[in-house]
């Protein structure tokens, strides 16, 4: 039983595991599926990465409950315990890329406009250099949108997906309306 924290730790021991039973390896963490890193239990190991990468890693606790953390490929840090990917995924972005947060979401229908107007529109709205360090790119997707994808955006970074927000209410849009008019 190895007790070293983080991803690379992790996976190191977990492909090591031969012959234990499958309560055992279910019950190890590893590297998310698909996830930056991720080999199965018969594969290669990652190495370390030069610079704070965001990954998760998971292990299955019962059937129906498995059990995430945000994890990083240079180092040792583990977020807390989520019962889902993507708020680790979000936890280990908050360790990689602390401002991510901060920065804009930007409709994914504007990709289809052409992609040098598209990257055109990034470089405009995201900060000098971002998805070179492999930065995350932040979309709005309509519920039930799918999960936050590894390698996705320019630099190879994540994209984080946010829901779309509400339209507004009509009520206020007919405040909103009555405010003209007056105003007029
Ligand atoms: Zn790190």
């Amino acid at each position: 039983m190895s007790n070293d924290t983080g991803a690379i730790a992790r996976q190191r021991h977990y492909t090591t595991l031969r012959n234990v039973d499958r309560e055992v390896l279910r019950q190890t963490w590893s590297i998310g599926y698909a996830d930056p890193g991720f080999t199965t239990q018969f594969g290669t190991p990652p190495e370390p990465s030069p610079h704070h990468t965001a990954t998760s890693i998971v292990k299955i606790v019962t059937d129906t409950r498995w059990m995430y953390r945000g994890a990083c490929l240079a180092c040792p840090w583990e977020g807390p315990d989520r019962p889902r990917r993507d708020p680790a995924i979000e936890d280990a972005h908050d360790h990689t890329h602390p401002v991510w947060r901060t920065l804009p979401i930007l409709d994914p229908a504007r990709s289809r406009r052409g992609s040098k107007t598209w990257s055109l529109h990034l470089a405009a709205t995201y900060p000098k250099g971002w998805f070179d360090a492999g930065g995350p790119l932040r979309l709005y997707a309509d519920p039930p949108f799918d999960r936050h994808e590894a390698g996705r955006a320019p630099g190879g970074g994540f994209i984080l997906h946010t829901a779309r927000p509400k339209p507004q209410p009509a009520r206020s849009l007919q405040l909103t309306l009555e405010e003209d008019n007056w105003a007029g």
